[in-house]
């Protein structure tokens, strides 16, 4: 496995390279990883944060070559120095990527889409083709990007390395988020390259262990709603996040918020004045 060191342009792959921006945090990890494909035409995955230090990188790095900037989503950790890259590599660059439903502080809301481009689009070139795969869940614009040559998937954040994906509503949507899962395995994948984290082998194997701890989550949200017969989000994340820690538990209570959706959307719960109610 490739160490994963801010700043270094890494060869992780034989059409793959990978830069680390130097922004990690509770929702980061190591920080976002910008993926580079190709030797001659290049494409760019996620640039990233308006980081100066980043695209200087960037710019050495691809200049002359680069065709495509290509964003998985637009959270501010993924997409806001694509523009400075088109402004700086220039206006041939084309950048692609679904715009956003909905707008927050967490959303680069000046993304800029060349032209329309979404679920089966590809990018083909001498070398590779890559095939955009829509996955909403974590984003509702959110798409993965399969490089068939090498069976490998750039991931952005619907699936990490090391940590669980965080589904904000309304724009994150559990179910969404397990169909969008179930719709990889349409795809031969076997090494997923996601937006924080190191690779992840065996891709079917971790697409599964993802589906089932959802569903997992999912079965201790209905145990604590059982155990009392209205509970407020904040008087059940401690029974439904029990495996994690104290200081995680104002950003966990969103996911719980999604998972509460979903039971209310299968008909299972209610939720009257805050207080959730489990119906059967
Ligand atoms: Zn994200």
């Amino acid at each position: 496995m490739v160490a994963l060191i801010t700043g270094q342009i890494t060869q992780v792959s034989p059409r793959v390279k990978r830069l680390l921006a130097p922004n990690p945090g509770p929702f980061t990890g190591p920080g976002t990883n910008t993926y580079i494909v190709g030797k001659s035409e290049l494409v760019l995955i996620d640039p990233g944060p308006e980081i100066v230090s980043h695209i200087d990188t960037l710019v050495d790095e691809l200049a002359g070559n680069i065709r495509w900037i290509l964003v998985t989503h637009t959270h501010r950790d993924h997409s806001p120095a694509a523009a400075l890259l088109k402004k700086r590599l220039g206006s041939s660059v084309e950048v692609l990527g679904m715009l956003s439903a909905h707008d927050g502080p967490s959303f680069d809301q000046d993304f800029i889409s060349d032209r329309p481009f979404g679920h089966g689009d590809s990018i083909k070139t001498e070398e590779f083709t890559l095939t955009a795969i829509h996955t909403p869940g974590h984003a509702s614009n959110h798409l993965c990007y399969f490089l068939e040559e090498e069976a490998l998937l750039f991931s952005g954040d619907h699936l990490m390395d090391g940590s669980t994906v965080v589904i904000a509503p309304p724009d994150g949507h559990i179910a969404s988020y397990i169909d969008s899962l179930s719709l990889l395995f349409d795809y031969p994948i076997d090494v997923i390259a996601p937006a924080h984290g190191g690779l992840i082998s065996r891709a079917h194997e971790e697409i599964e262990k993802t589906i089932r701890h959802r569903l997992k989550r999912e079965e201790n949200v209905r145990a604590a709603l059982l155990l009392d017969s209205s509970r407020s989000i904040s008087d059940l994340t401690p029974f439904v996040y029990d495996d994690v820690p104290v200081f995680m538990h104002l950003i966990a209570q969103q996911s719980l918020l999604a998972h509460l959706i979903k039971l209310e959307e299968d008909g299972e719960a209610s939720e009257q004045q805050g207080q959730w109610t489990l119906l059967k």
